[in-house]
Order: structure tokens, then sequence, then C-alpha cells
């Protein structure tokens, strides 16, 4: 956190600086394209950075808003300052639509629906008579700000460059939130993210839309800026140049946007004035060089320029201003001995394997039921039918007396059923604090707009402070501020832990979470799973570890080749041939 502030702070004074000192003209309009292009870079750290989405076509979202205003203001009347935002309607819809349409798919799919978006609207822009073709349209207005004329050098340059800064912080803030948490999971896949209660299809259209949004207000100024518009700023290679410099600056971090833009314009300018005397000839050999930079900075330095600097940078604490915070409110729990769940006869077929065959046991308040079997009985498969992730072939489960067989898992993660994956699945460039406060996205309500504006930090101090109690509930008071991914294997787990933990569920399902851990590590993990039992919760368990399952369990379900082979007691279990031959012969 304060490293960034120290980046924005140096960035403010580097912008009063430059404004003024005595600059040459020439680089008063380089630096004010750079403020251009950082802005359509900042969606892309959204888009591509966080979200793992990757769009050739912003720089079609840049042309909607600068035709917007120029043929609005040319031809209406309208004030700039109207037209700004009825350019950003006209972005905002059309992404919209090019969001729900792509989104939904995956892999390759959306890369090439923007590259036609984007081809598209050039040919539009292009071939529209009332926007003058190929020609575009000339006399557009600069911009003024109460009264003030802002042309195209200083006063324009301050403007612009407050607009990125504004636009750098509204990230940085939505980044370090309850939306951004959300945001920040899409990358690492949907499944931990929507077992935690997030819609993370309509998550990955904000960004989108974000993203749109941010490539018209440059598109808006651009127009205003030039005073003229015409197609080619607007192409498909505009738009991989956007995503070329993005990259090479570092697509994961917000200054990374800015650096790119920064040395791509910068770059640019010196190749168009040498390589034309080193060749004897003129041309646009600078695309080759472009190019030859983004492959050997995608080879030694993926993550882009800034990295080195971030590298550098101390990773100082978050101020921990939530200790007064009002604690969130808990769901209302099942009486102690209540049916919790009840799995009937559930069945999954993979093609012609019977992964999981017509399986029904049931789970009390205040229980913990183990279920085990060797691998591949269908432990991990149940777990996915119980809670939504994978669809039912047939069979019903009932949670706290409502049938949730077909629902979707955020859906049961509403209803206060929380889970551990078998493969510790968490944000490992997020500290273990804020891993675990995604767990409580369901228990926050303020999103985007309010984190960009800040208004959110009394809930987000809810948050914050339930997930540091569920950490230190498990023992992990001490690693709050560590990077999640730097963790062991066992931490990590007790990490996925207190993130369930913090969506205050009735029912907990852990897979294998002993898995990894050492034996002190597996006392602790018995001592907290009793600790949870007798505070009512409770706890369906899939574990190998023999004496763990004998130690905590009150109830045993034994599993082989996807069919119920017995249940029971532990007691029950140890003694009972079938599974001594089918299951403990074989541990021991
Ligand atoms: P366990 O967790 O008990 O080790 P799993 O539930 O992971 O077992 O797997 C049960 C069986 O289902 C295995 O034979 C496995 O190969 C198969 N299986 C699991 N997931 C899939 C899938 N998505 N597609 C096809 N087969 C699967
Ligand atoms: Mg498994």
């Amino acid at each position: 956190m304060l490293a960034r502030r120290y980046g924005l702070w140096a960035l403010v004074i580097a912008i009063v600086l430059v404004a003024a000192l005595p600059l040459p003209d020439f680089w008063i309009t380089q630096l004010n394209y750079i403020a251009l292009y950082s802005l359509v870079g900042l969606g892309l750290v959204l888009l591509t950075g966080v979200a793992g989405l990757t769009s050739f076509g912003q720089a079609a979202f840049v042309g909607i808003g600068a035709y917007s205003t120029a043929w609005l203001t040319l031809n209406t009347g309208l004030s700039p300052w109207v037209t700004l935002f009825v350019g950003l309607a006209i972005t905002g819809v059309s992404a919209l639509i090019v969001a729900a349409i792509t989104l939904r798919m995956s892999g390759h799919f959306l890369p090439l629906a923007t590259i036609a978006w984007g081809l598209s609207l050039y040919y539009l822009m292009g071939n529209l008579d009332a926007l003058g073709k190929y020609d575009g349209l000339l006399g557009i207005q600069t911009l003024s700000l109460f009264g003030i004329d802002l042309g195209q050098g200083r006063g324009f340059f301050l403007f612009a460059w407050a607009v990125v800064v504004l636009a750098a912080l509204a990230i940085l803030h939505l980044l370090d939130s309850r939306p951004g948490r959300a945001m920040r999971s899409l990358r690492t896949g949907t499944q931990m993210a929507e077992a935690m209660g997030v819609n993370t299809l309509r998550y990955k259209i904000i960004i989108f839309v974000i993203a749109a949004l941010l490539a018209s207000v440059s598109g808006w100024l651009f127009a205003h800026f030039q005073r003229s518009v015409n197609p080619s700023p607007f192409g498909l290679k505009m738009g991989i140049e956007y995503l070329f410099m993005t990259v090479v600056g570092g697509v994961g971090y917000v200054w990374g946007a800015i650096t790119g833009a920064l040395l791509t314009k910068l770059l640019e300018d010196e190749l168009q004035v040498l390589l034309p005397l080193l060749f004897g000839t003129s041309g646009s050999y600078e695309t080759i060089v472009f190019g030859i930079v983004l492959v050997l900075t995608l080879k030694f330095l993926p993550n882009g320029l800034w990295s080195l600097v971030e590298q550098k940078l101390p990773r100082p604490q978050r101020l921990m201003d939530w200790a007064n915070a009002p604690a969130l409110t808990e769901r209302p729990k099942p009486a102690h001995g209540e049916w919790v769940l009840e799995v009937q006869a559930i069945r999954k077929q993979f093609g012609g394997l019977v992964a999981v065959n017509d399986i029904g046991f049931q789970i009390k308040a205040g229980q913990i039921v183990g279920l085990i079997g060797p691998n591949g009985a269908g432990k991990s498969t149940t777990f996915n039918l119980i809670t939504g992730v994978l669809s039912l072939t047939s069979g019903k489960v009932v949670f706290r007396g409502e049938d949730i067989s077909g629902l979707r898992s955020r859906e049961i993660a509403s209803r206060g059923m929380s889970r551990t994956f078998q493969h510790v699945k968490m944000i490992p460039d997020m500290t273990v604090l804020e891993n675990v406060a995604l767990g409580a996205h369901l228990r926050g309500h303020q999103d985007v707009v309010a984190a960009m504006t800040r208004l959110n930090r009394a809930e987000e101090r809810q948050l914050l402070r339930e997930a540091q109690r569920q950490l230190e509930r498990i023992g992990m008071g001490a690693h709050l501020h560590e990077q999640a991914g730097n963790l062991a294997m066992g931490p990590q787990r007790l990490m996925e832990i207190a993130r369930a933990l913090c969506s205050d569920p009735a029912l907990l399902l852990l897979d294998e979470p002993a898995a990894g851990l050492r034996h002190k590590e597996k006392q602790a993990l018995a001592d907290v799973l009793r600790q949870l039992r007798s505070e009512g919760m409770s706890i369906l368990l899939v574990e190998h570890d023999m004496d763990l399952v004998m130690d905590v369990c009150d109830h045993l379900v034994v599993m082989e080749f996807g069919t119920l082979l017995t249940q029971g007691t532990p007691l029950d279990i140890q003694q009972s041939p079938a599974v001594r031959a089918a299951y403990l012969g074989t541990e021991h």
C-alpha cells in the first residue's frame, strides 16, 4: 500500500515538474500521447493482468469515444463535457454486448472475437459518410475547463495526466477491496471463486466494461487534443500495440501500464529517427524492433519491465485499522443434532465410468463425518456433487431441509456450505489475509464503485477483521501478511480452512486437509476440528490419514470403486472385515 502511495506521489511530482520546466513543446505533445495510451493500458491491466482475458479490440473502444465526441460536438453543438458521457454510454452498451456474447466462451475465443470487433468497427468508421469515411472529421474544438482553454500543450498535459492519476488510484483502490479480491481470483480459474460465492461471469463482464470505458475516455481526450479523428488510430494494429506496450511495461501492475506507454512512445520516436538512417531508406522499421522487444520481454521478463522495480520496492505491511470494526452478522445455525446434510443415492457417470454409484449418507449438526476409501474411490467427485461443482447424473442432495440438487456452487455457498480443495486453490500473489477475506465475499455487499471511491472502508474493515479472526482461530495469526504463494503446504491447507470458515458456514467440507501436513500440524488440525465441532459446526472430511480420521470422526462412510462399502462408527469400521480387506489392509 505504502509503496503504491509513494508511486502515486512520485508521479504527481513528476507531472507538476514537467509542466513547470521549460521543456520543448514536442516533449509535452509526446507526454500527452503517453497519458492517452496509459489510460487504455490501465484497462488492460484489469482485463489481462488481473482477470487473464486478452483483448486486441481496445482501440475500437478508443474510437467510439473519439468519434462520438467528434461527431456530436461538430454537428449538435453539445459541450464536450456532455458528449463525454454520451460516448461512455455508447461504449458501455457496446462493451456489454460484446462481453455478454464472448465471455461465456473460453480459451482463444475472446481474443478472436475482439479482433473481429476491432476490424469491423474500423471498417464501419471508414465507410460511414457521416463520419467522413477514411478522411475522418476535422476542426474539433479543444477542451476548456472553468472557462480556461486547455489547448494542446501544457493545459491539456495537466488535465490528461490528472485523469491518469485518478484512474490509477481508482484501480488501486478497486484491487484492494471485496470486488477486487474477486476479480483477482479470476485468473486462476473460476472453480474456487464460485465456491466462495463469486459470480465470476459478472465480474468478467464488469472488468471488460471498465476497460472499455477507460479506452473511451482516452478517445474523448484524443479527439479534443488532436482536433481531428480518422479511423487509422483505432484500427487493429493499434489494438495490438496497446496490448504490446502494456505487456512490455508489466500488465500485472498499475504502474506497468504507464511504464509501458512511456517506453513504447519514447522508443518509437527514437527508432523513427534512427532506423531510417541505419537502413538508408524510410519505412516502418520500428515495427520489426517492437516485435523483437516483445519476444525478448516475454522470454526474459514475462511480468514486464515494472516487475524489476516491484522486486526492489519494500513490501510494507498493511495498516491494521480494523481492530474495532463491528463483527459481521452470522447466519442462524442448525440446532445440535438437527439433520444438516442428507445425501440420497447420488450418482455421477463420466461416459461409461460410474465414479459415484448411488451413494447416500447423512450428517447431523455438530458431527464430523469421515468419507474414506482408496484413491479413485470417488470421494472428491462426491464432494463436487454435493457442492455443485459437478452436476448430478441422478440422486438428490438436501441441505438444511432444502433440496439443493442442480443449484450452482455459488448458490450452494450462499446457503452456508463451504469447502476446501484436494489441490489447494488460492491466489498466490495475494497475502494470506486477503486470500482468507475472499471467503467472506458473500458477507459483504459493497461493489465496484464504492471500492474505487473508497466508500467501502467500513465494510472492508469488517471483512478483514473476520479474516484475521479466522486465521487466528486456526493458528495462522502470525502469517497474515505473508504472500500466500510463499507458504509451505501445511499452512496453505490451513489457510484454505480459514477461508472456508470466513464464509460463516453451517457445513464444512474438507478434502484431504492433512495431506502434506507434519505430525505436529496434524495434531493442531485435529484440535481445530474438535474445537469447531464443539461450537456446533458440522464437517464432512475426506482424509487418508487413518489416525486422524479415527481420532476425530463420529461416523465414517467407506467408498470403494464409486460404491458405498459400508458406514458406521470408527469402531465398527475398524472391525469390519470387508473394510480391512478392501482398504485398511492396504494401508498398514
Ligand atoms: P478420489 O477422490 O476418491 O481419489 P475421485 O473422485 O477423484 O476419487 O475419482 C473417482 C473416479 O472418477 C476416478 O476413476 C477418476 O479417474 C474419475 N474421474 C474423476 N473426475 C473425472 C472427470 N472429470 N472425468 C472423467 N473421470 C473422472
Ligand atoms: Mg480425491
